[in-house]
């Protein structure tokens, strides 16, 4: 941290800040430039509040030099992480999509629909038991019925489950349950429920905030990976802006960004990233082409009858198509330049 002192400081004044922070543990530089003088503050500044520190009259401006994710970023972990969950590899040019209905509605839909995703080449089962839904009169899901069917799903085709959380009261369950526990859009930031996800140890998706800037989503996922040993796999799944013609603004630039500042595994949502069908397509081939180490794509078998997001859901033939064209664009990508 870097502390900017304003040309009117006092000797006083800075002797008074040196020791404040050395009372702090922490070491303390003079910096002395042609026409400003500053303090570099070196260790764990995490005590030490900017917003606190500028409310000096003598202190022009504070500046953080590292990031505010440790975990997370590259800084420490310079190599991709590439992680092997239930047997599939994801991250570092290891690639997987995962697919499946919004929610999980029967035993026939979740069974029909994870043989045709297997067939064409699906590595995870999706399917939400419990939905975070805008109305309260909406379809809710299933519940721990719904985790039931993915279970029975998983064990006739194999494909591991990846379904959302949404309270921690389910949270055994998932431990004991579910192969990689989702956290939507609506709980990126919901502290307490990462804490206690990231104590599982579990295989964590985790859902870019509905309004949530990149490096919030890396804060988040610095949130798990604090507490334990969870792999983190990181969710583009569009963001809130003006524009009305899609459902969310999918940020494909999102990818590389990610990628410089942080190891851990990117993968776009274009169902929810674009809310139509038939943008589906395009957006999963542009995102990989961006370099996104898997998709989470929503399949359903009968979209019309669909009880969650069928307007987004594209059907099994389809899917089969797109796989066949993300293969190959991804081997063009892992080739290299
Ligand atoms: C979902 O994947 O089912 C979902 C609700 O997505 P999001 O949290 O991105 O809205
Ligand atoms: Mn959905």
């Amino acid at each position: 941290m870097i502390i900017v002192l304003k040309s009117t400081a006092t000797e006083a004044q800075i002797s008074g800040l040196r020791s404040q922070m050395s009372a702090m543990g922490l070491a303390v530089q003079d910096i002395y430039g042609d026409n400003m003088s500053m303090l570099g503050i070196a260790g764990d500044t995490g005590m030490v509040s900017e917003d606190s520190l500028i409310r000096n009259e003598f202190v022009e401006k504070v500046l953080k030099v590292s990031e505010p994710y440790k975990l997370a970023g590259r800084r420490f972990h310079p190599a991709d992480s590439v992680y092997e969950i239930a047997g599939r590899r994801i991250g570092g040019g290891a690639f997987a999509v995962i697919a499946g209905p919004c929610s999980v509605e029967s035993e026939g839909q979740m069974l029909s629909i994870a043989r045709d995703v297997k067939a064409a080449g699906a590595a995870f089962l999706r399917g939400g038991a419990f939905k975070p839904r805008s109305s309260p009169y909406s379809f809710q899901g299933l519940g721990l019925d719904g985790l039931e069917l993915l279970k029975i799903a998983r064990e006739k085709t194999g494909l591991p489950i990846v379904t959302e959380i949404m309270s921690q009261e389910h949270l055994e369950a998932f431990k004991r349950d579910v192969d990689v526990i989702q956290v939507g859009a609506r709980n990126m930031q919901n502290f307490p429920l990462l804490r206690e996800i990231g104590k599982t140890g579990k295989p964590v998706l985790l859902k870019r905030g509905l309004s949530s800037t990149i490096d919030e989503m890396l804060m988040a996922a610095d949130y798990v990976l604090k507490e334990g040993d969870s792999p983190v796999i990181l969710c583009e799944r569009g963001i809130r802006t003006f524009e009305t013609a899609t459902r969310n603004t999918l940020d494909l630039s999102a990818i590389p960004v990610i990628k410089k500042r942080s190891h851990l595994p990117v993968i776009v949502d274009p169902s929810h990233g674009t809310g139509y069908w038939d943008l589906v397509y395009s957006m999963s081939l542009a995102a990989v082409a961006a370099g996104a180490d898997g998709l989470m794509i929503e399949v359903h078998n009968q979209p019309v009858k669909a009880l969650c997001d069928g307007q987004q859901s594209i059907t099994p033939y389809i899917f089969g198509l797109l796989m066949d064209k993300v293969e190959k664009i991804h081997e063009i990508v892992a080739a290299g330049a």
